[in-house]
Formats: C-alpha cells, structure tokens, sequence
C-alpha cells in the first residue's frame, strides 16, 4: 500500500507527528507497536505536562493524544512493524504479513525499560521482578519492596509503591541523586521509605517455588555484601532506545539512539525522520517528544511539498 507519509510509535512524539500530518492532510498511517500508548501508559500522574495545572493520569493523557490525532484522519493500525527497507523516496515498513510505503517515514519508536543484568534477574522476571510499579506494584499490598536507581523514574516509583506496599527500599548506587531535589523529597518524606547508598544489586536470590527472596548488595567502597530480603524488586534504571530495526539502516550513536541534524528531526537518510526519545538522550520528557514529533510532521511535510 502507498501512503504519503508512515508514523511507527504511538507515544507523545508519534501522535503529535500524525495530529500534525493529518492537519497537513497527508493522511498519516500510525503503528502503534506493542504498548499502545508507549510509556506514559505505565505512570500514573502527569505532573508537568503543560495545560494541565492539576496534572493528567498518563494513559488519559495518552488517550487524549490518540483521539486528537484521529479526528483529523490518522488511521491507526494496532500492529507491531517487523521489518523496515529505507530506500530514498520509497521507505517501506511491514506489519502483520504486508508492505507499507510512503517517501516520508518518522520514527517515533521511543525506548524500553532497562535491566540490571545480574544473576537471577531474568529468571524471576515476573516472578517479583518488574520494570513497571504502576503495571505490578498492586501485586505487592502490604508487602516490602526495592527500588534500584536514583533517577527521577526511581523516586516516582518508589513514591507510588510507598501507598501500596509495607515499605519501601531505595538502592542506589551512589550518595547524590540523578533525580530533581522534588522528586527525591517526595519520596523520602514518606514514612515506609528507606535508603540503601552506595549500594549494587550483585545478584537476586529466589524462594523454592522460584519467585523473587531477597537481593545481595555490594557497597561500593568497602564491598562489603550483606543479603536484604523482600517481596518485589522494581528496577529503574533507565532506558534503551528502539532502535533494533534501524541497525546498519539509519546513522545511530553509540547508545543506539538515532542521530538527528542539530536543531532538525532528519535523520542521516532522505525522507527519514526521528522523534522523541528514540533519538532523545537528554530531556526525555512528554513534551519534548511532542514537541519533536511536530518538528518531523512539519519537516515531513516539506520534504514531500519539494518532491
Ligand atoms: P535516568 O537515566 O535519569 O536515571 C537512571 C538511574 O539508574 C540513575 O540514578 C543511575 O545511576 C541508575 N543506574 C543506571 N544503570 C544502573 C546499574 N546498572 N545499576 C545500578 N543503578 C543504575 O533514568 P530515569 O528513567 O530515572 O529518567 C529518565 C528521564 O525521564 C529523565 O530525564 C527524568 O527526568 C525523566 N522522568 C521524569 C519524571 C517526572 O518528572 N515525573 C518521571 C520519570 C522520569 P547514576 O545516577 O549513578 O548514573
């Protein structure tokens, strides 16, 4: 099939590209992936989305995008892309067994949860490991639960864990947080929070029936292991961009994020364009997402204008 222009990514940048390029009347065609919505679908309030002074919950926010995008005749297609040819003026994309092409494609592929990586992690994921407090915080009401990072995602979570669960505990590895100050008092005036610095996961530790029992720590100066036991170990460590169907296709960065011309969304091909944090290691914000997935409908749109 034959479009003007092709969106991969439902998230911030992917709706607000297509509520733009359906008001350009380019009759956007939109996959929305795996998790519709992307990651504001797995936060609960949003805070600092402007326009919404007493905050928005992330998959109403979300909700609010698709619907935008659609009144002016996005068509969304609830599939996952499974291949991508990048060919000047005829990009292509397949989902669900048939070919897509457009001369204009915007990647708004955003980025996944990371992992530590550590013995025992893979095993009891699931099984009280997660990457998602709103998604299986509920799981464990009045339970003890860990915490690792020391970013803003970290002190969100462990302050939405800290109204379901027992207690709550902190690992991070370092003194100083990567969080703003607010977010890291937020979670530290609750009461059932706790700290544990300077402090690396080495390995987890399962019950008989296989499910999460305790973490081993390392501190980090006198390495010295002690065994912390509890019920749910939440991870929240940052994230990987989804990038793997560009690999040797578009120009990434180390990191795998796509690289974007400086102050544009193109991408090191014709025709391509990048937004969100797919190609964001900075800010990683809703709204700088949305932000740039303006920037490549616009940039999109002219690209087709001097076709
Ligand atoms: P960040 O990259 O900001 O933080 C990741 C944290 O994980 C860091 O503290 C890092 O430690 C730690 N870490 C990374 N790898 C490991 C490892 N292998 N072992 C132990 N610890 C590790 O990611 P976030 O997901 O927290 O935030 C991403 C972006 O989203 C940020 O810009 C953030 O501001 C934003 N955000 C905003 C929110 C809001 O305003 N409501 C909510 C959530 C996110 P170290 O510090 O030592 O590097």
């Amino acid at each position: 099939m034959e479009h003007h222009v092709i969106i991969i990514g439902s998230g911030p940048a992917g709706f607000t590209a297509a509520i733009y390029a359906a008001r350009a009347n380019l009759a956007p065609i939109l996959f929305e992936g795996l998790q519709p919505g992307g990651q504001l679908t797995t936060t609960t309030e949003v805070e600092n989305f402007p326009g919404f002074p007493d905050g928005i919950g992330g998959p109403d926010l979300m909700d609010l995008l698709r619907r935008q995008s659609e009144r002016f005749g996005t068509r969304i297609v609830a599939e996952e892309v499974s291949a991508v040819e990048i060919a000047p003026r005829r990009h292509a994309v397949e989902a669900a067994g048939q070919w897509h092409r457009a001369p204009a494609l915007i990647v708004a592929t955003g980025a996944t949860a990371r992992y530590l990586g550590i013995p025992g992690e893979d095993d009891l994921k699931g099984r009280g490991v997660s990457a998602c407090a709103t998604c299986d915080g509920f799981f464990f009401r009045d339970r003890s639960v860990f915490v690792v990072g020391g970013g803003d995602t970290a002190m969100e979570e462990a302050g939405y864990l800290a109204g379901i669960c027992r207690t709550v505990t902190v690992i991070h590895r370092r003194r100083e947080f990567r969080a703003s100050p607010i977010m890291v008092e937020k979670a530290r005036s609750r009461g059932n929070v706790r700290l544990e610095l300077e402090q690396v996961p080495v390995r987890l530790v399962a019950t008989d029936s296989g499910t999460f029992r305790a973490v081993v720590v390392r501190h980090v100066s006198t390495g010295e292991e002690r065994t912390l036991e509890g019920d749910g170990f939440f991870v929240a460590v940052g994230h990987t961009p989804q990038t793997s169907l560009f690999q040797g296709k578009l120009e990434l960065d180390p990191g795998g994020y796509i690289v974007t011309r400086p102050g544009t969304t193109r991408t090191s091909v014709e025709g391509v364009f990048a937004a969100g944090d797919v190609q964001d290691r900075t800010y990683r914000q809703a709204v700088t997402a949305a932000g740039t997935g303006c920037m490549a409908a616009l940039e999109a749109q002219r690209y087709l204008e001097s076709l």
